[in-house]
Order: C-alpha cells, then structure tokens, then sequence
C-alpha cells in the first residue's frame, strides 16, 4: 500500500487529495500538517489516524490534543510550526509528500522531504519558484520524482509521456486569464477583493485566486515550467484559452502538438501525480467534445497584467530574484486579502522590490529563505 504525508491538508488541494484518497482507499495516509484549520485537521485525524500531525502553533497543537483525547487506542506524534511541517514531510513510513501548503514557507519542508527519499507530488509552486535550482538538483542527486500537481504542469508532463527521446520545441502554457480578462489597467482601479476572488472556472485557495486575477500565478508557472521541465524561458508560451480546456500542450520538432483536455477538476491531476504513470478511474464529468464549439485563444495583456513580465524578468536576472518577485507577491496579496491595498498596489509593490532589493547570485536555502522576511521589512517601510 502507498503512504503518503500531506503538507497543507486543510486546504483546497489538501482536501481534494483526501478526497482522491478516500474514493480509491489503498492509500494510507501517515501524516497530516495544517496551520489553523484545527477542526478540520481533527477531522481528518479523525477519519486518518495518521502517525504524524502537525498544526501551525503551540496553542492550537495543545486544543488538538484535548479534541483527540477520547479516541481509544490511537497513538499519534504531535508536532507545529516549521519543525512539524519538517516531521510530516519526513515521515519514516511515507513514499511521497504531498505539498499542498501555500507560499515560500514550503520550501524547507520541500528541500527536508527530498533529502529524506520521498517523491513530492508538488502543488506548491512556490517552492519551485523560489528554489527551483535547488530543489530539482536536489532531487536527481536523491534519486526522487517530482510530480506536478498543478493543472498546466500536469497537462505538460502528460503531453511529454513516451516522449523521452524527443526534445521539447516550444511549451504552450494555457491560461484562463482570470476574473478581470479584457479589463484595461483603468478598470481595474477599484476592483473589490470579491470579484478578484471570483474566478470563472476554478475554485481554488484565496491566494492563488487573486494570482490569477493579476495573472502572476502564470508567470509563476512559467518559471514553474522552466525548472520542471528544463527549458528556456523563451521556449514558453504564454496563451489566454477562457474556458480552461486546454490545460496546456507541448510541441515537438515535427510540429505535432500533443495536449492534455479536460474538464476543470484538480482531482485528475492530483490523481495522476498519486498513482503515476498508472490512470485510475476518476468519478465526474467528461469533456463533451459535440458541445465545444469553438477554442478561443487570446494573446495575454500583459501590458495591463504584468505578472508575466515579472516572471520573465526575474528568470533573466537569476539569483534571488524570482524569490524576491515571490515574496513581494504573497505580502502584496495577504495585504490586499486584508483590505490594506488596492489591486494595482499588487504590481507596484513588486516592482518596488524588484526595483530595490539586493540580489544574491547562487542563493543557498538560507539566503532564499531569508528573503522572505526582507521583502516583507523592506516593503513594511515604505507603507
Ligand atoms: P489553500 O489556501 O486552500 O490551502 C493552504 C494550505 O496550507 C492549508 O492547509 C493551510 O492550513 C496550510 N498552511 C498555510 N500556511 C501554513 C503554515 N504557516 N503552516 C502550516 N500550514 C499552513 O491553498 P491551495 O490549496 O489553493 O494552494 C496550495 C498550493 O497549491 C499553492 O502553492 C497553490 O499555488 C498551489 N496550487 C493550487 C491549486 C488549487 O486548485 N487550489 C492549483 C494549482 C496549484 P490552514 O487552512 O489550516 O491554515
């Protein structure tokens, strides 16, 4: 039976990854870590028993032991902060991790699991993102796999299977171009938090819903997409298809293009990275190909939506920088999450940092994750 551990349980691939997992039940689950979400992580445990939890501070690690008190027999480690996200990605008896937490913050976890021989089904681009050299020398030096969970990066890794001997021409990265697409920068002056939050075809943690809205969750995945798959950032195009159909493609030499469809659900991707290279039966709806009646493909904006722009341009400087475009980005989110700023203020504060903050060529982990708390200071400052 597969063991898996689960970084970031509670939330929208978390549970989605459970939910994987209870429909299939020959996947044991040896450890969970969450960071807030007590009653549902109690759930889970729960419903589990993994051997390993973590929650994201004392307090609430002690208000899980009381809550898990009455249940006979159960013998479980309890773990929080970094230190559990450590014990659950590293986990004796798991053979893949699950990283399903958002932000940089799952980079060391990441980095802990690969040097303990686990395969990462990685959903947090992050990691990539910020440590993308690191991480994937890391992972051939170790000998593990490292499966996308994230849609396009799926749909990429699908389209190159029984390809191996063929090298990539170009990679088409598929995006729906959010809630505010066709909207001009004028329009998106006093966009409310809501309607960034709308997308119109996933549905997905806040976080990675207001990317999409600004569109630097794409430039994240191209930098995702480069370190995954080992191609030139030129190599990467970036194509606006609404309905999220296409969930990307790859080009060969011959030109044969070779996508992956389907309808929008994180479970198959999720899926996949779980029992690869097998497919396994996934309950829901198929693609109806009599009711597609036209594939639209835009150019993006990226005049108004710059977060492609960022991503390029950080790939191009190397070193820190994408780390210093992903910092930047989670404390521009969390600040508009929180009502502090407006939705352009996103792209002014990355460039700001950008713009401003010292690079450091060859990072190792310390250096990249100390620039999260530098970003935050540095941006922190000027407000
Ligand atoms: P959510 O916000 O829904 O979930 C985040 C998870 O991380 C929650 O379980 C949360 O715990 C946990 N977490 C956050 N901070 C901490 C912390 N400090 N310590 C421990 N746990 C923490 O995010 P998503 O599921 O949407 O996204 C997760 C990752 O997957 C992101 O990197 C995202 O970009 C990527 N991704 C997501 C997709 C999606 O469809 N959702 C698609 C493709 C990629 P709690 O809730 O208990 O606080």
């Amino acid at each position: 039976m597969k063991k898996i551990s689960i970084i970031g349980s509670t939330g929208s691939i978390g549970t989605q990854t459970l939910e994987v997992v209870r429909t299939n039940k020959d996947i044991e689950v040896a450890a969970l870590a969450a960071g807030t979400n007590v009653s549902l992580l109690e759930e889970q445990v729960r419903e589990f028993r993994p051997r390993i939890i973590s929650i994201g501070d004392e307090t609430l690690a002690e208000d899980l032991r009381q809550r898990l008190s009455d249940i006979p027999d159960y013998k479980y480690e309890l773990f929080f902060g970094m230190d559990g996200l450590k014990a659950v990605a590293t986990a004796e008896e798991a053979d893949m991790v699950v990283t399903a937490i958002v932000g940089m913050i799952g980079v060391e976890p990441t980095i802990a699991a690969i040097n303990a021989g686990k395969d990462i089904a990685l959903a947090n681009k992050e990691t990539l993102v910020t440590a993308g050299s690191i991480v994937m020398n890391l992972a051939k030096e170790k000998g593990v796999s490292i499966l996308p969970v994230d849609s396009e990066h799926s749909a990429i890794f699908q389209s190159l299977q029984g390809n191996s001997m063929n090298p990539v021409s170009r990679i088409l990265l598929t995006a729906s171009g959010g809630p505010f697409r066709g909207r001009k920068k004028e329009e998106l002056i006093d966009v409310t938090v809501e309607q960034a939050l709308n997308h119109p075809n996933w549905s997905m943690g806040p976080k990675i819903t207001i990317d999409s809205a600004t569109m630097v969750n794409k430039g994240l995945e191209v930098i995702e997409a480069k370190w995954l798959f080992d191609v030139d950032p030129s190599q990467i195009e970036v194509l606006i298809q609404p309905k999220s159909i296409i969930h990307s493609a790859v080009e060969y030499a011959d030109g044969a293009i070779i996508a992956q469809l389907g309808t929008p659900d994180m479970k198959l991707p999720i899926q996949y990275a779980l029992y690869y290279p097998e497919r396994r039966f996934l309950p829901g709806e198929r693609l109806d190909f009599t009711k597609i009646k036209d594939i639209e493909i835009e150019i993006p904006d990226r005049d108004t939506f710059k977060g492609l722009d960022f991503a390029y341009e950080s790939l191009r400087r190397g070193g820190t920088m994408p780390a210093v475009m992903n910092a930047a980005n989670e404390y521009a989110v969390a600040e508009f999450l929180a009502g502090k700023i407006r939705f352009l203020d996103i792209y002014a504060l990355i460039e700001y940092a950008m713009t401003h903050a010292e690079i450091i060529d060859n990072p190792s982990v310390e250096d990249i994750v100390g620039v999260m708390p530098y970003v935050k200071d540095m941006l922190g400052s000027i407000r």
